[in-house]
């Protein structure tokens, strides 16, 4: 057994593996206190797995605030956490990978070997980026995880040009005022957010492309995605712990 812990910006995960298999996964919003949060997820996978102790189960952490849960034996940068992760976990297909998480895009290119041969990020702007969708569910009043179906719903064709969040807000209460359905709003949501995400990967992939990170497991960012990359665009079912699940992977090898 071990456990792996992603502290990211937006949430923090914890998974418990067994072997290779994933067999507690739980998430808590990134707020101050990050130690005491993740210690709180861990119990909680503890209790759940009827566990006596977790004294002694190798702990690996990983994300953002890595160094903030003073109990993690091994420490892990999130790139190589993803790459470790996503790659076993897409038995090792993955050539792709692109990582959506709350404040940044990255872009990994992995060899045959799962090791990262190639690596892009953006976090100057957060107008591709969980936060934008955060941003974009409250004006909206709906939950994002409704996002997906309901864009599958959208009946007008509208776009959002706003390169900088500060603006899309404004043009996304301009839309609704002019009466423009909530499901074709989100729907040029996802778009626009496909656009610059796509922005960030070159042409010829070559392969699939591995969709991770909170936001792909909205169906509509992954359709609209497909349709800018024209690639085919795939998302294991457990999207947002891949990192965490990659960390645990590390605290077993050392
Ligand atoms: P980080 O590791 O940077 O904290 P995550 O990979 O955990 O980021 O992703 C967080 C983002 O995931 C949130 O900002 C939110 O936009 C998105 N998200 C979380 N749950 C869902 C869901 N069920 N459907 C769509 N998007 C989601």
């Amino acid at each position: 057994m071990k456990i792996g812990l992603d502290l990211g910006s937006t949430a923090i995960k914890a998974v418990f593996v067994d072997g290779e298999e994933l067999i507690w996964r739980g998430l808590a919003p990134t707020a101050p206190g990050q130690g005491a949060i993740a210690a709180r997820l861990i119990e909680e996978g503890r209790q759940a797995l009827n566990l006596s102790s977790v004294a002694g189960v190798r702990l690996a952490s990983t994300g953002y605030g890595r160094n903030l849960f003073q109990a993690a034996e091994v420490i892990v940068d999130e790139i190589s956490a993803n790459a470790r992760g996503l790659f076993h976990l897409s038995g090792g297909r993955a050539r792709t990978v692109i990582n959506i998480g709350g404040q940044d895009v990255k872009v990994l290119i992995l060899d045959e070997k799962g090791r990262v041969t190639d690596f892009r990020m953006n976090d100057k702007c957060a107008a591709g980026t969980g936060r934008f969708f955060e941003l974009a569910a409250r004006i909206l009043d709906t939950p994002l995880e409704s996002f997906g179906e309901l864009a599958s719903r959208a009946q007008e064709e509208v776009e959002l040009n706003s390169t900088c969040v500060v603006f899309a807000e404004s043009e996304i209460v301009s839309l609704l005022s002019r009466g423009i359905a909530r499901e074709s709003v989100i729907k040029a949501l996802n778009a626009s957010v496909a656009r610059r995400v796509a922005g960030l990967l070159g042409r010829d992939l070559g392969g699939p492309v591995w969709l991770d990170g909170g936001p792909a497991q909205n169906l509509g960012l992954v359709e609209a995605l497909e349709n800018e990359l024209m690639a085919e665009v795939r998302v294991l079912e457990a999207a947002q712990y891949t990192v965490a699940y990659g960390a645990a992977l590390s605290a077993a090898s050392r």
